[in-house]
Order: structure tokens, then sequence, then C-alpha cells
């Protein structure tokens, strides 16, 4: 389990931090505690180092922006990093918050900018917070954030940013207020984001959801933004959590472990079972498949349909086998049709698809908007 975003150093642990962090330290793989100006960077980064799987972030929150001084912040975070590489994985949150407007927005903009250089020279993640400031957000990120890799955190539903987020290659993380009644428009965004890019987070001690709405918010809660998601998507609430799980460390440059890297490519969805054939040729650095990393797959010359076969195991388990093909060649096709027709004469419903499907794309992330 993760937690992408949270602030466990703010007053409101302060009385049974001990004890959450033991929670963490038994049920997550990781949480990333979130810094919002140079002061609180420090005590984000002072907790993350008690504890092994507690990671932190350097950056200056929008309400901060007024008060910060950004060469006073570029030297500290310059120091600590080259100390601290392994517990740092983040620039951020930065952003823009003219909701609250508690800085200019000017100025908010000025220190953004100067957090999304510093992520390029830095090559880290950057972690965006954005309240009623899509605008211009969006403009900053057309313009400025091609080579970033960004982190939409606590996204809320707006149409546009989504777009231009997924366009960037952004992840998208969402938290709490995706289980609240009302926010039936932030739940219906769920199915046009690819898998591989959704992130799942808390923002406690804030934002808790629904089933302890208006208590302190923790990040042992974020099983409810798991479990509302999974339900949306009809993926089962351990397989998304292992989903989630493996983008977060994808998200900040963790390292995955031998069981997250195993060569699966199918996935059951209900009581169908997808198989994904890329095109060996397609050369893709790594090819993620809900969450599994499968660029290492024998799709060479010499993959024959008892490969294929293999994967499925036992065919009779399931209502229908969909085979996925995102450009295929002349290989992967027949190896397809082979496969479609011994398991058509053993009675097993077979479909053959091929990428830019709507049904796919949803299973499959493929950018539908
Ligand atoms: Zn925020
Ligand atoms: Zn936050």
């Amino acid at each position: 389990m993760v937690d992408t975003h949270c602030h466990l150093h703010f007053p409101q642990f302060k009385e049974d931090l001990e004890d959450i962090l033991e929670k963490i330290k038994e049920k997550f793989s990781f949480v990333v505690n979130v810094g919002i100006s140079l002061k609180d960077s420090l005590k984000a980064l002072n907790l993350a180092l008690k504890r092994e799987n507690i990671f932190s972030t350097f950056g200056i929150h929008p309400h901060e922006a007024k008060d910060a001084n950004l060469e006073e912040f570029e030297t500290a975070f310059k120091k600590l990093y080259s100390e601290y590489k392994h517990k740092i994985v983040a620039i951020g949150e930065a952003g823009l918050d003219f909701y609250r407007n508690l800085s200019p927005k000017k100025v908010q903009m000025e220190v953004f900018e100067f957090q999304i250089e510093l992520a390029k020279k830095y090559k880290l993640p950057l972690v965006i917070h954005c309240r009623q400031a899509e605008k211009d957000l969006i403009e900053i990120l057309k313009e400025k954030g091609k080579d970033v890799k960004g982190i939409i955190h606590c996204f809320n539903g707006n149409k546009d940013l989504l777009k231009t987020a997924l366009d960037l290659g952004y992840f998208i993380s969402y938290s709490g207020i995706i289980t609240y009644p009302k926010n039936e428009n932030l739940r219906e965004t769920v199915k046009y984001v690819p898998i591989d890019q959704i992130l799942v987070e808390t923002d406690s001690p804030y934002l808790a959801p629904q089933p302890v709405r208006g208590k302190r918010n923790s990040p042992l809660y974020v099983v409810y933004v798991i479990q509302t998601i999974a339900d949306l998507l009809d993926i089962d609430f351990l397989e998304f959590k292992r989903i989630v799980t493996v983008n977060a460390k994808r998200a900040f440059n963790l390292p995955l472990s031998l069981k997250e890297l195993r060569f699966d490519p199918t996935i059951k969805v209900k009581n169908t079972l997808y198989i994904y054939l890329d095109n060996p040729s397609h050369e893709k650095e790594i090819k993620f498949f809900f969450g599994k990393n499968i660029s290492k797959l024998p799709y060479k010359e010499d993959l024959c349909a008892g490969h294929i076969l293999y994967l499925i195991k036992n065919p009779k388990l399931y209502d229908k086998i969909v085979f996925v093909l995102e450009n295929p060649n002349e290989h992967i096709l027949k190896l397809a049709n082979e496969c479609k027709e011994y398991l058509e004469k053993r009675n097993v419903h077979v479909e053959v698809k091929h990428g830019r499907n709507s049904e796919i794309c949803r299973f499959f992330g493929q950018k539908i908007i």
C-alpha cells in the first residue's frame, strides 16, 4: 500500500505519530511526506530520516510563496539533497491556489516556475497543487512542463487540466475527495486516466474520506481511496493496490522489486481474461501493463502460440478471452489468430481487439479524451 501525499510532520499528528509510524511500517510499501516551505521541508525530511519507508519532498506551497526566499531555498535544497538523495524524492508541493489567494498571483507563478526549473535541473518529479487556477496552470505547464515528470496532486476533476496533464504523461493523484457523494464528476474522470498513470494519496491531515469525514485524516485511510477507484474500474482491491504501489514507485523513481517486475501480460477483469500482445519492433524503454513491466516479454520471432496458450493456462475458467493487440506485426497477428482458432475449437469464446477501441482504452490506458 502507498500514500503518495501526506503531511505527517504537521502538529495534528503530535499525539499519535509513533502509533501511525508503526502502522505504516507494518502495512505500507512507503509514504511520501510533503513539505510546503523551506522550514517545513526540513521537518518533513527529519521525519523521513526516522523510518525506512518514509520519503520526503522539498517545496514551496503557493500559500507560502510570498514569504519564500528562492535563493536561500535552492542553497539549502542543494546541500541537503546531496546528503539525503535516498530520502528526498520530489520537488513540491508547488503550484497555484487562487481560491484562498494567500500569496499574490504573480508571486505564486514565479515561485511555481522556479520549482519547475529545479525539478528539471535535479531530474526529480514535481508535485503540483492546483485550486481554482486551472487556466493559468495549464498555460504554464504547456509552456514549461514538458521535460518534467509531473504529479497532479489531489486532482479535482477539471477535464482541461486532465487532458493537458495526460498529454504531458503526468500522473494523476486521487485523494479522499473522490469518495464524497457529490463528486460524481471527479469519479467519472477515472475511466479516462490510463491505469498506469493513477496514483492515490490522502493529503492527511486534511480531506478525510467519506466514511471518516470530518475526522483528522491519516495515511491509513488511503484504503478508502483505493477501494473507491477499484470499484469504479471493476478491478479487485488487492490487484489495484498492487498497481498503484508500482505506479507510485515509478512516479518517485524508487526501485521495483523482482516480483513487481514479473512478466505477466494477462489481467482478469470480472470473468474475462485480457492478454496484451505488443509489437516487438515498437521499441519503448519500458512498457507497463496494469503496473506490470512487460518490456522483457519474449516477443521475438521465436514466440509461438504455445507461449501464449501457456499464459492462459485453463481457458475454461473464463467467459471470454480477449487478445489486445497494440501495433501488432504480422507474426503477432498470425499467433493471435492461431490461438483464437485453437481455443474456438474447444468452445472458448475469443475476441481479438486492436488498440483504439474504447473498452480496451479503458483497460489498457489509451488516452481517449
Ligand atoms: Zn495541496
Ligand atoms: Zn498537501
